[in-house]
């Protein structure tokens, strides 16, 4: 059995400081063991490209370039840095436009400066005919505004954290829907019940390491072999197998990323 982790950020600093073997030697590892494939995710133009570099090392890893929402705080071009991810989407090995979206989590946050960023990736997006990977933390209202100002583009909510209606009208809408670690934590009600009403050939099952590792690894680095834990969990509440949960969300993550 092997998973496809659809969201990973294998470039953070804590692969390098806190476990001894280091990114690239852990990869290697987990390769050989339950990992089909990952996508290795971008934050902003600079990580972007340190993502792509890393996937260019791994046959099975590819890269997704983007600017999240709360990297946004530390940049002040959006035209120019837009530019540079419509550069690096012309990469090789580069399956996704992301992630990008809103995080209204912390008060202090400039929802301006956000929606800027995200509607012209968007339109960037819409003219490249990208696959975008969509990050939605307290935005859920106008998350789905954005999407909706956007027909022509679709996408993957990564680390769904949205109401099981909400799940259902993003699949209306072409969408996928990605789960991490988060399903398996106690307090994780709502979003378990949103697991339930994916259609089969619309869910992605995700690490978000080095974040988010899955009970009985919570606070632990996370890494793409945990998908395990994830996956059991999901099994559980759909009714069905663990094998059967790797089986479609590989193949979905390989219809939607492009990848054959
Ligand atoms: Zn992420």
């Amino acid at each position: 059995m092997k998973f496809f982790d659809s969201h990973a950020h294998y470039n953070d600093e804590r692969y390098e400081t806190e476990i001894s073997e280091g990114a690239e030697m852990l990869l290697r590892t987990l390769f050989d063991d339950n990992v089909e494939a990952i996508v290795n995710v971008g934050v902003d133009p600079e990580y972007s490209v340190n993502c792509i570099e890393l996937a260019k090392k791994f046959p099975k890893m590819y890269a997704a370039v983007g600017i999240h929402p709360s990297d946004t705080r530390f940049l002040n071009n959006p035209e120019e840095d837009v530019k540079k991810i419509e550069e690096l989407l012309k990469c090789d090995k580069v399956v996704a436009l992301g992630e990008i979206g809103l995080d209204y989590h912390y008060p202090e946050t400039d929802k301006e400066k956000q929606k800027d960023y995200l509607y012209r990736q968007l339109e960037l997006a819409q003219k490249t005919g990208s696959k975008v990977i969509f990050h939605d933390r307290d935005a859920h209202g106008d998350s789905m505004e954005a999407v909706t100002a956007f027909p022509g583009v679709v996408g993957v909510f990564h680390c769904f954290s949205g109401s099981a209606e909400m799940a259902k009208e993003l699949v209306k809408l072409g969408w996928y829907i990605s789960f991490t670690g988060v399903i398996t934590y106690s307090n994780a009600r709502k979003v378990c019940d949103a697991v339930k009403v994916v259609p089969d050939d619309r869910i992605l099952i995700e690490t978000d390491a080095p974040y988010l590792a899955p009970v009985p690894m919570r606070g632990k680095i996370n890494r793409s072999d945990y998908l395990q834990y994830t996956a059991e969990k999901m099994a559980e509440l759909r009714g069905t197998t663990t094998e059967e949960i790797a089986r479609i969300t590989t193949e979905n993550a390989k219809i939607f990323f492009g990848i054959s």
